[in-house]
């Protein structure tokens, strides 16, 4: 019996000895999660900063205090989740008592990306164990620091019958797939999104596929420039881009676009100063591929700000693009890095030609006071999850689902929706 087997062959008589789904157990190997991620925040850190030099504030925010709330979250409601609930009876089969349970799927693997790649191998993992479930799970191979010491985290908490953690690429995700799973959570680029569902359908397994697209940002004329400005800048080059949320391009009013773009370089300098590259919160683009494949999407275009690299740190600066042309490369699909093209619209007509243009992105955003043209965005376009006025934030809220629609993604999770 191969070795991935016998690991999954101990977890399925863990699952059926009812252990996990005890929940005094499983609240108690969460609460050991939140003690150790606290105990070895440095080491979280340090390993962050091998990969690509994600800042520590950045990382705090972004990897380290995000899973520490949604623990708690989880804590505080599991007892309230994992009651059966009753319903109304119907006239048909009154006087019935009727009841929904909740049951866990039993085997589940966690696939992870390399982006946030200590949050989002965990987050899932929260959701998974929580529900009741034995996890495998598959850390992204690119950053490699962090996968590691995910490993060595998670192997002081868990047995590996009920949580194990695969490292490797894509022959031992491929290996991966070939098992027969409960149900694969999926965080990763849509071509892969399409692979995992290919291998889940042979058992009909069920997925949550967690994947990108192109996130629009509208501008209107009536916003306040500046502080739109700095929520533009914040959110596109958190993790210098990389990041499935992020703003991918701007759409904004032709009659204050200029003033925008004033007001979008003073931001950047004021968030990494005149030299970026010397900045210590800002990081780095994962790999060398990375760095070619976005500097490839610069070539013949308007450079409004930054564009220059540095292969030998896989460094790219913030960079401005002005208008560039809808069949360019940067405009091809989703950028997943620094680069922020700001496209004008003179009628709504123009947006809708854009937007729809595209598949239905993960993330939607709009700036403006009218609140019914938020409104009308907001009715018109299909997308995962946005927000107004600000860029990203939702996914600070673990009341709200979170995921795709369409070819962003499939299902959502965190807090309850992660459970269920
Ligand atoms: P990726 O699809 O290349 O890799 C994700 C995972 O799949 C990794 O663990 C990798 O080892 C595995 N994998 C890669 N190729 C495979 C193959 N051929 N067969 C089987 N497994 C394979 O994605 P990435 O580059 O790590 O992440 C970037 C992408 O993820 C972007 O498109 C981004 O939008 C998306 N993303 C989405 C979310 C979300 O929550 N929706 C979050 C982060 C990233």
């Amino acid at each position: 019996m191969s070795r991935l087997k016998k690991i999954l062959e101990n977890q399925n008589v863990f699952f059926e000895s009812g252990k996990t789904r005890d929940i005094n157990f499983i609240k108690n190997k969460l609460k050991l999660l939140k003690k150790s991620i606290i105990v070895n925040e440095d080491v979280i850190h340090q390993a962050l900063y091998k990969d690509f030099k994600k800042p520590k504030f950045e990382a705090y925010i972004s990897e380290f205090g995000i899973l520490i709330s949604e623990i708690d979250h989880v804590l505080k409601n599991l007892s309230k989740w994992s009651k059966p609930k009753r319903v109304r009876s119907s006239k048909l089969n009154f006087p019935s008592k009727d009841y929904i349970y909740s049951e866990p799927y039993g085997a589940v693997l966690v696939i992870a990306p390399w982006n946030y790649p200590f949050q989002l191998a965990i987050s899932p993992v929260i959701s998974a164990i929580a529900a009741g479930n034995t996890v495998v799970l598959k850390p992204s191979e690119v950053t490699i620091h962090t996968a590691d010491m995910i490993k060595s985290i998670l192997k002081d908490i868990f047995e590996e019958s009920h949580l194990y953690v695969e490292l490797g690429g894509v022959p031992e995700t491929t290996l991966l797939l070939k098992e027969r799973w409960d149900y694969i959570f999926f965080t990763g680029s849509v071509p892969v999104g399409r692979i995992i569902a290919k291998a889940a359908a042979v058992n009909l397994t069920p997925v949550t596929l967690e994947l990108g697209g192109k996130n629009p940002c509208i501008v209107d004329e009536t916003v306040d420039l500046k502080l739109t400005a700095k929520r533009l800048v914040w959110g596109k080059f958190l993790n210098a881009g990389q990041t499935c949320i992020a703003p991918d391009y701007i759409l904004a009013n032709n009659r204050i676009k200029a003033d925008l773009v004033q007001h979008l370089k003073t931001e950047i300098f004021k968030a990494y100063g005149e030299n970026p590259e010397i900045s210590a919160n800002y990081p780095r683009i994962v790999n060398a591929k990375n760095l070619q494949r976005l500097t490839a999407m610069l070539e013949d275009t308007e450079i409004l700000v930054g564009g220059n690299s540095n292969t030998s740190d896989n460094y790219l600066a913030p960079t401005l693009v002005n208008n560039p042309k809808l069949d360019s490369k940067l405009m091809e699909g989703e950028i997943f890095g620094p680069i922020l093209p700001v496209l004008d619209y003179q009628t709504e007509k123009d947006i809708e030609s854009i937007v729809k243009s595209y598949e239905k992105p993960l993330g939607f955003y709009v700036f403006s006071k009218n609140k019914a043209f938020c409104n009308s965005l907001i009715q018109k376009y299909s997308f995962g999850g946005g927000a107004v006025n600000d860029t990203m934030i939702h996914f600070g809220n673990p009341r709200l689902p979170f995921g795709g629609v369409g070819e962003s993604g499939i299902g959502a999770y965190r807090g309850h929706f992660g459970y269920e």
